[in-house]
């Protein structure tokens, strides 16, 4: 699910680029899966729905720097409050990835049959 891989199919890329730090191409998504053409963005707003995903992602790492702040490391809070905001912002691009990708698989599930063949043939199995 972290590979930049399609949900459904799990073969084709779903980003442009395979390093999420390439901020060109940040926002840069194939329309669909070179493999079994499944249409990632098949309504313009999909993807708002995944800034919650993003929301999530980022409360959870705020929650395990918190607990090793209390547990271990002990900062002041003000080194502690920059480290974990300048943290955030670092994965922020990794975050949106994976919120974009987890959005995705929450819609479309994996499929083997979309893995051994493509949308044409699966299409026209069933059609058969
Ligand atoms: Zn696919």
């Amino acid at each position: 699910m972290l590979t930049n891989k399609c949900s459904r199919c799990h073969q084709g890329d779903v980003f442009e680029s395979s390093n999420p730090y390439k901020l060109s191409k940040i926002f840069k998504m194939h329309e669909k899966c070179s493999h079994c053409e499944l249409v990632y963005e098949d309504e313009p707003s999909f993807f708002y729905g995944a800034m919650y995903v993003s929301y999530g992602i980022s409360s959870g790492w705020f929650i395990i720097w918190f607990t090793l702040q209390n547990y271990f490391l002990n900062w002041e809070l003000l080194h502690f409050a920059l480290f974990v905001t300048g943290f955030i912002i670092a994965v922020a691009p990794l975050t949106l990835r994976w919120s974009r990708i987890i959005w995705l698989n929450l819609f479309y599930k994996y499929n083997k049959q979309y893995k051994e063949h493509t949308h044409q043939t699966v299409t026209e199995k069933i059609n058969s």
